[in-house]
This record gives structure tokens, sequence and C-alpha cells, in this order.
């Protein structure tokens, strides 16, 4: 089974899954799309929270970084006037640096991701979904910024004039990601951000003409107006994009089969998707805890 996954809401539906599939049988294709080099570090924030899901040591209450990690190198940094958009962790930041030599010892993305993985003991097959640079850069008001910019150092305040993810026209689907494409015939789209997480893998030349041959189930990251969490709403808002479950599924409508919205939504109709050929679920999606999660895994598992 593939997963699309930004960091948060897809990984925390992918917490559920491994409780209920082998991890062998997982294949995440993550979004790259937030990407930054940062003090000569390359980071690539949703590729770290699936690995350290998997590796059994993400911070699950924030949905980033490693579970008690110190910040000493990042103050001190910060003592000699370094400022960094991402408050990188010392055991997060040892990963990142790793990674970045094995990049500039000529390894590509997804084998540098491989032998990460590798290391960490991972059994699932985590993805980059490509191993060129993309980028969400956002044009606001006082100039164009990158989306890491926007979001942690100006805390998604600017005005969004709109944004685009550079690079991704000619950037490839990572031949990893093809060929697990080219093997399983069932793909989630997990609730993450339709705009900044699987906006991106969406955009690479191809990929919607291959979902269009597999059975996808999309689930929803918003609950009747607005996403559960994020700025999805205002990126939407940004496209002319009504700020709904129905503007998700409008997005996903050529290659979906069945989309998942929660039942406290009450702004999609499902007979406007069923009239589209696509299956409209209702399901308790508010992944709180891991009971929830669990329960809505089992519940997307019977769909398929
Ligand atoms: P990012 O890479 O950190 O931006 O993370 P994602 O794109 O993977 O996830 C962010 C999206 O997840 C937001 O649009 C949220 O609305 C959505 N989200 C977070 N938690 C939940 C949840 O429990 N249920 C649902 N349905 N969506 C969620």
């Amino acid at each position: 089974m593939i997963i699309l996954s930004g960091g948060t809401g897809s990984p925390k539906l992918i917490d559920g899954l491994r409780k209920l599939i082998p991890d062998e049988e997982i294949s995440v294709i993550v979004n790259t799309g937030e990407d930054i080099w940062s003090s000569g570090v390359f980071i690539t924030p949703d590729i770290d929270t699936v690995l350290y899901l998997f590796a059994g040591i993400l911070d699950k209450n924030k949905w980033w970084s490693i579970v008690g990690d110190t910040h000493h190198t990042f103050q001190q940094m910060k003592e000699l006037g370094q400022n960094e958009i991402l408050p990188l962790g010392d055991r997060d930041r040892a990963v990142n640096l790793v990674r970045t030599e094995m990049l500039n010892d000529g390894l590509t993305l997804m084998e540098a991701t491989d032998e990460i993985s590798r290391r960490f003991g991972i059994k699932a097959n985590i993805i980059p979904m490509s191993d060129e640079t993309v980028t969400a850069m956002i044009e606001t008001p006082e100039g164009r910024i990158h989306f890491q910019e926007f979001w942690v150092t100006k805390k998604g305040i600017p005005e969004v004039l709109s944004f685009e993810h550079e690079g991704a026209e000619k950037a490839k689907l990572s031949p990893a990601a093809k060929s697990v494409l080219e093997k399983e015939d069932l793909v989630i789209i997990g609730p993450s951000n339709p705009m900044t997480s699987i906006g991106p893998i969406l955009a690479l030349p191809e990929m919607k003409e291959i979902l269009k041959s597999k059975k996808v189930i999309a689930i929803s990251p918003i609950i009747g107006n607005a996403p559960v969490s994020g700025p999805a709403g205002k990126l939407m808002a940004s496209k002319g994009l009504e700020v709904s479950s129905r503007g998700v599924a409008e997005l996903y409508k050529d290659f979906i089969d069945i989309f998942v919205y929660d039942i406290r939504d009450d702004v999609l109709n499902p007979e406007e998707l069923e009239a589209m050929g696509i299956q409209a679920i209702a399901l308790d999606t508010m992944m709180t805890d891991e009971e929830k999660r669990v329960n809505l895994a089992r519940e997307i598992l019977k769909l398929f």
C-alpha cells in the first residue's frame, strides 16, 4: 500500500495503519516541497517526521522532531547571532548533518533516505517524491518568501497573494516512487495539506495520470470550513478555492475513487460527489489519540 504524505495529518494515519499492517507493506511517498538549507544543513522536515515515526522516536505531541531532544546547538548558535528558521534539536540536527554529508558525497535524496532508514532499522519504504528540488514559495505584500519563513518565522500572518511549487514542472518523480507506483494498486492520499504537502507531489509530471489507474482513497484534512491545523485554508483561499472538504474533493476529483470526510462535516454533500462517480464516506477523522488513529486506519482498510 502507498500513502502520499506530508508531515502531520498523514503521519497520524500511518501511526494507526502500522498497528494493523506490517511496516514492510507500507510505502510512503513523502513531500519534499518544504525542504530548506539552513546553516549548511539540508533539512527535509516531512521525511524526517516519517523517519522518526517508523524509528519510534517521533515527538507525537508536535508531530515533528525527536521526543525529548535538547536544543543546545540551536541556543548556542542563537547566542552567536545565527538566527535559524527551524529550531532544530540536537539529535534532529545530527540526522540532518549525516544526510547532508551523504548528499555532499553524491548520494541522491532517495539513496540518503534509504541509508538513514536502514541505520534506524526501519522496514517501511520511505520515498522522497523527487530527487530534484521543489520549493513552496509564497508571494506576500512584502515580497516572495520560502514557505518555512512564512509559516515558522512569520507565523503564517502575512497576506498570501499567491504561491507556487518552484521547480515542480522540471522535477521528476523519483525513480523509487515510480517503481513502487508500478507495483502497487492501492494509494491513500492522507489528510495532509492539499496545497503544500500533497500539492507538490501532484504537481510532478505524470503523477496525476498514474493515480488515474489506481484505486485511490483521499482523506480530507478540512472539516467544515476549516483545516484541523495549519495554513491550508489561507493557501487554498489564495488560489480562489473554497476552504472546505468540498474544495479538497474538487482538487482531487479527477483521480480519486473514494473521498473520506469527517462525520462532523456539514458542508460536503455526498450526493455531489456520487454524481461525479466518487464514493463519499463519512468517518471520524479526528486522530487525537492512538485509539482514534487505529480506528480510522481500520475503517479505511475496510474500504479497499
Ligand atoms: P505539514 O507537512 O506539517 O504541513 O503536515 P501535513 O500537510 O501532513 O498535515 C497538515 C494537515 O493535516 C492540515 O491541513 C490539518 O488540517 C490536517 N490534520 C492534522 N491532524 C488531523 C486529524 O487528526 N484529522 C484530519 N482529518 N486532518 C488532520
